[in-house]
């Protein structure tokens, strides 16, 4: 059993009112808050340990270069992947994206395709459509059923020889869907497909096991797991990467610079040009600490209960529409009341202190398929309550009778 009440307690953030309301942030699928932990590695980090990384034989940037080293080992063991140097730090998910779509160029001739659903976040669709402009590749879409899960037949249609690459989200940020990726990536491989995975959603509330999963690249970020913004994660297995051209040049990427002719540094410096991100990129791994203390499992098995209490509270109220209703789903709801617009809904229990997200959550696509202009979002994390549920679900109530 986890206690919530000290969990709680470790979030400076949660301890304030917002609009005369004490705060209810149910807005974690688009960032999470910090615990206290988090934000004194950050502080102590600058007060005591800051110096550039991997150059100076002097002590603090012999310290700096360990405690961001060591992040890249605890990242390696959080996921699982065979080796450290298969960790690249990048600024977040979509960046990771933007540094496969870019280098794995290589790898694909005219007719190849790319294949992704249709419930991908823009940052898991805009950098193929971009890869694909510039090698005549072609992007193609699995469909998805009424309750937003993709059709698994559709994909297998899809998927034959000229399949180069799928890329597909663990969990919808917007549905809340738990995709299958498990038999996606073992269907991709016996064609010889490479498959990234987009974790953004996913990191943060399940156990990721990437050599057990065989995915060839998996992205998150931080930010939503309880650390810092402006560092993220790639994964990548050793021998794509290893083949792989770099993404961008400069300082602590090469090996060898002279105006002739510049060799590459090894992995996975090949792929972080210039200087990193090291004070977040440290406290990111205090981030790692801490969900590791409470055991992924236990943040996961809270948050379902939390998902199903709420899923039950709000279909109490008329004219409620979820969307998204898969077996499988993570710690979200996404509905609309009525026809009450879902900005006004947002704005309403915003004056109530209740935050939560509105709009298309970076999937126009996903909103055209099933034609409606966004939805409201409550996203939850381990620091949630019921408590807070009731409240809000009061508070969706009230704004209904108001709007509708
Ligand atoms: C948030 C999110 C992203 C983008 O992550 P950034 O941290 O903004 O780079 C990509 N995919 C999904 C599913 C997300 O939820």
């Amino acid at each position: 059993m986890i206690d919530i009440q000290n969990i709680r307690a470790q979030f400076p953030i949660l301890n304030q009112e917002v609009n005369g309301k004490p705060l209810i942030y149910f807005d974690n699928g688009a960032s999470s808050q910090k615990p206290q932990a988090v934000i004194d590695a950050l502080v102590n980090y600058y007060s005591k340990d800051h110096a550039n990384v991997h150059r100076g034989v002097h002590t603090l940037s012999q310290r700096a270069t360990d405690k961001f080293e060591a992040v890249r080992k605890k990242t390696q063991a959080f996921v699982n992947a065979a080796h450290d140097h298969e960790i690249i730090f990048t600024r977040g998910t979509t960046e990771a994206i933007n540094l496969v779509a870019s280098s794995f160029k290589i790898f694909m001739e005219e007719g190849d395709e790319v294949l992704i659903s249709a419930m991908e976040h823009h940052s898991n669709i805009v950098p193929w459509q971009m890869m694909c402009e510039e090698t005549g590749a072609v992007l193609k879409v699995i469909p998805l059923d009424e309750k937003g899960q993709i059709i698994m037949e559709r994909f297998d249609e899809l998927l034959t020889g000229k399949t180069k690459m799928v890329a597909i989200n663990h969990v919808s940020n917007t549905l809340g869907t738990i995709n299958p990726i498990e038999e996606i990536i073992y269907k991709a491989h016996k064609v010889a497909a490479a498959v990234l995975i987009d974790g953004a959603q996913s990191c943060p509330h399940m156990k990721i096991d990437v050599q057990d999963l065989d995915a060839d690249f998996y992205c998150f970020s931080s930010h939503k797991m309880y650390g810092p913004t402006g560092i993220g994660v790639l994964y990548g297995k050793e021998e794509w990467l290893n083949d792989m051209p770099p993404y961008q040049g400069g300082g602590e990427m090469i090996d060898t610079c002279t105006f002739e002719d510049t060799t590459f540094n090894e992995l996975p410096f090949k792929f972080e040009a210039g200087t990193p991100n090291i004070a977040d990129t440290i406290a990111f791994g205090a981030a790692i600490d801490w969900m590791n203390e409470i055991g992924i499992e236990n943040i996961g098995a809270w948050e379902h209960e939390l998902l199903e209490y709420a899923t039950e509270k709000l279909s109490e109220i008329e004219g409620i529409r979820f969307i998204g209703q898969a077996e499988k789903k993570a710690s979200l709801v996404s509905f609309l009341v009525g026809d009450i617009h879902p900005y006004d809904l947002g704005t309403l229990l915003d004056q109530l202190g209740i935050a939560v997200r509105t709009g298309h959550h970076c999937t126009q696509p996903l909103m055209d398929y099933y034609q409606i202009p966004g939805t409201v979002r409550a996203s939850f994390a381990v620091y949630n309550t019921k408590e807070e549920i009731d409240q809000f679900v009061a508070a969706v109530k009230r704004a209904a009778l108001m709007l509708g």
